[in-house]
């Protein structure tokens, strides 16, 4: 039986990766920051920026989690509808996280210009597609609901769509030109390394194991040093090694994999999303395409490459491909991979002050681009006593969620069931 192993495009074509040591010394700061992805990076640039002295401790390496294994949509707002977040959260928190998560794919933007950092950026929206009648109701539902906060979001008829995606698979597109597209490993790795050069200690491969408080300042031990700070932010989401205290975040864990093709040869790529815009389906197991640099074609869709499902989700995935991109069929994958999406129970992100001078925030539900970039820069804010109200959530408890790991296998059963199902008729 083929056996999955993992080759993730996104390492293989890092444009800022650097080597950064493993902590083995006792250091003081004002900051000590928790994991290395979008929000634990996004806050660390912002403190620096404003002259803290920071740590950052991760466990493996920079992007590690869902960062460095995402599809790379700088998308605007969750995924759920704006009226779907007020009627959770209310009017007030809810409008001002729908401004909040509006603006966010700026924040992912401005940060690649102002420091220019090389991640395959291309701030040319992105393209949510639907197949049926009931896809292009939600897409409808979508641009109207936007609307009601001044966004206009361009719904794109078949003709436009397929000129758009290359393909007259897709009977409608809401075009939102907020949204973008990046190599996100490349966007994580360049948020650390500018980080670094403004002064942040950054240590990877070095687990925090055990965090203690005394005197008004926090310990956080790794296997061979400490970092002592007056103020924590933890910022572990689904990849969290919590070893230092028993609280977990409530996620139900979504998996989702991609597969890319050898990079297509110029006349392919003159009929395939020839503007480069990504694109995503309104089906619930969702299927994604988009293009890296050097012209290989990405799909994505839910699932765990890691398990017997694997043959049954690459066979679905060729099929797809030669489906929406017929002119593909032959092409091969030489790239796979997938990652640990965190879904909270009412899919709205959460941010929390466990414990005195300590934030965290998790739950972007698939989507933390520019989440993880807006809130990490809102977690320093917080933390230099400039937000302390207009909040775009309200603090949440720790809790952890009951039947998480049931929830998860029926989530991943599904996909496969589906994706054996139309693999073979
Ligand atoms: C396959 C996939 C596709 C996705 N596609 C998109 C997309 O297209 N667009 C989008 O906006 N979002 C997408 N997402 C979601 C997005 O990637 C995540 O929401 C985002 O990366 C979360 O960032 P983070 O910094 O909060 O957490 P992470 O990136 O998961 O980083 C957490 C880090 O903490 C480290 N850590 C854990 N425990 C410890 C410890 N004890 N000590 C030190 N370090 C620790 C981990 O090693 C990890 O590196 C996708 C996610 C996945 C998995």
């Amino acid at each position: 039986m083929a056996k999955f192993i993992e080759t993730n495009l996104w390492k293989d074509t890092c444009q800022n990766a650097q080597s950064y040591p493993k902590l083995d010394q006792d250091i003081d700061v004002d900051f000590a920051i928790i994991g290395g992805g979008f929000t634990g990076l996004s806050a660390a640039l912002r403190l620096c920026e404003n002259n803290q002295s920071v740590a950052v401790l991760e466990a493996q390496d920079i992007g590690y989690g869902g960062s460095g294994r995402n599809v790379g949509l700088v998308n605007a707002g969750l995924w759920l509808k704006p009226n779907e977040i007020t009627d959770k959260i209310g009017q007030k928190y809810g409008e001002r996280l729908i401004h909040f998560l509006s603006e966010a794919p700026n924040k992912v933007f401005e940060n690649i210009e102002k420091y220019q950092i090389p991640c395959e950026a291309k701030h040319i929206g992105t393209l949510h597609c639907a197949e049926d009648d009931k896809g292009c109701d939600d897409l409808l539902q979508r641009q109207e609901q936007w609307a009601k906060y001044g966004v206009n979001l361009n719904l794109l008829d078949h003709d436009q769509t397929s000129t758009l995606l290359g393909t007259k698979a897709y009977r409608a597109a809401l075009h939102d030109l907020r949204a973008g597209t990046i190599q996100p490993l490349s966007y994580a790795c360049g948020l650390a390394l500018n980080a670094a050069k403004l002064g942040a200690h950054i240590f990877c491969q070095s687990p925090v194991q055990s965090v203690l408080r005394d005197d008004g300042k926090w310990t956080l031990r790794t296997a061979q040093g400490a970092v002592r700070a007056k103020n924590i932010i933890s910022a572990t989401g689904t990849y969290n090694q919590n070893e230092y205290d028993n609280q977990g975040p409530d996620t139900t864990s979504l998996y989702y994999f991609q597969m890319a093709t050898q990079p297509l040869k110029e006349d392919l790529l003159k009929s395939i999303l020839p503007q480069k815009h990504s694109m995503w389906d309104a089906k619930q197991v969702l299927t994604s395409f988009r293009l890296n640099d050097e012209g290989r074609l990405i799909i994505g869709s839910i699932g765990n490459l890691d398990n017997i499902t694997y043959t049954a989700h690459k066979s679905w995935a060729y099929r797809k491909m030669a489906e929406v991109y017929p002119q593909l069929k032959g092409e091969t994958f030489d790239h796979e991979w997938y990652g640990r999406i965190g879904l909270t129970n009412d899919n709205i992100p959460r941010i929390a002050a466990p414990h005195p001078n300590w934030l965290t925030m998790w739950g972007y539900n698939g989507r933390g681009i520019a989440p993880g970039t807006a809130f990490g820069r809102l977690l320093a804010d917080i933390h230099l006593g400039r937000r302390n109200e207009s909040l775009p959530l309200e603090f949440s408890e720790i809790k952890t969620e009951q039947f998480i790991a049931l929830q998860s296998f029926g989530i991943d059963l599904g996909a496969s069931l589906y994706h054996s199902a139309t693999a073979r008729f």
